[in-house]
């Protein structure tokens, strides 16, 4: 094993066979891995035989650890990341790890595999082109709905994760901010038992976990469809001929509430149209 590396290894994030050779080649070689949670990897090295000595390196510990691990890194050893499951630094401990080794001039190596972002993209039908992720939404609704609003207009798809505890209430914040009708994919338990990939509108997907408890339970990743793809699907270029008019006399709100009236379209639809018209 090269000396004086850091390797942020990804883990699986549920079927162990996800784990890449190369991954266990690493941990086993090492001098020493820093996991966000020992006890919980500990489970992890037990089934592929990896014995190499751990230390923590989570939230509460990470400036000073990152100091204890630059130090062994000068003297010439090598050290691996893990966190719980999946990458390392995504949505996980591990950013000011990398920031200082790299400012102390050591090499960091990735050693890819598992992302439950990147997983759950790769199976929704969503546009893959460009994508926004913004991690987890704040726990209180007044601060979700906040992030809700700031991305309700994105035009590419864009991706949350979500925990068993707050699936439901989120997604009534999604119905509010979004409108029931805009388009998500739901991915749960991805590569464990009872994986599911639920997709519909808002309301529909609400309406099938509301229907079926065993739904709400697990680990989640939400994508939602861009709003531009929306508008482009259904905002007809009468309506936006007259929102354009309307824009030069009048405010977005006050625009989009007209033309709602005259068309029927949703007025949160046309107001993001009107946000786009103005530029
Ligand atoms: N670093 C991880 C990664 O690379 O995906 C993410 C860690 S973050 C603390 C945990 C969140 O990731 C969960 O609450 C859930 O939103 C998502 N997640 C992790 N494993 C998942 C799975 N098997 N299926 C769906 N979502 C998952």
């Amino acid at each position: 094993m090269s000396e004086s590396i850091l390797y942020v290894v990804s883990t699986p994030i549920g079927n162990l066979d996800d784990m890449t050779p190369r991954g266990i080649t690493v941990l086993k070689a090492v001098d020493v891995i820093a996991a966000e949670d020992t006890r919980h990897s500990r489970k992890l090295m037990n089934h592929f035989g990896i014995e190499t000595p751990m230390v923590p390196c989570h939230e509460h510990n990470e400036g000073y650890q990152s100091e204890q691990l630059v130090k062994r890194l000068a003297a010439g050893e090598s050290v691996a990341l893990v966190s719980d499951a999946g990458t390392p630094l995504i949505s996980d401990p591990g950013f000011v790890l990398v920031r200082k080794v790299r400012e102390a001039g050591f090499r960091v190596v990735p050693v890819p595999g598992c992302c439950a972002l990147i997983a759950a993209l790769s199976v929704s039908g969503l546009a893959t082109d460009r994508f926004y992720f913004e991690g987890f939404l704040p726990a209180k609704s007044s601060g979700r709905k906040k992030r809700l609003e700031a991305m309700a207009a994105y035009t590419h798809t864009w991706a949350v994760y979500e925990s068993t505890h707050r699936i439901l209430d989120s997604l009534a914040d999604f119905k509010e901010v979004l409108g029931a009708d805009r388009y998500i994919v739901l991915a749960r338990e991805i590569t464990k038992t009872f994986e599911t990939v639920l997709a519909g509108s808002v309301e529909e997907v609400e309406y099938m976990l509301q229907e079926d408890s065993n739904q709400c339970r697990g680990e989640f990743v939400v994508l939602v469809q861009g709003a531009e793809e929306e508008k482009r699907e259904e905002v007809d270029s009468e309506a936006r001929k007259w929102l354009e008019r309307l824009l030069s006399e009048l405010p977005p709100k006050k625009a989009a509430a007209i033309v709602a009236d005259m068309t029927g379209y949703r007025k949160k639809q046309l107001y993001d149209v009107a946000l786009e018209l103005k530029g």
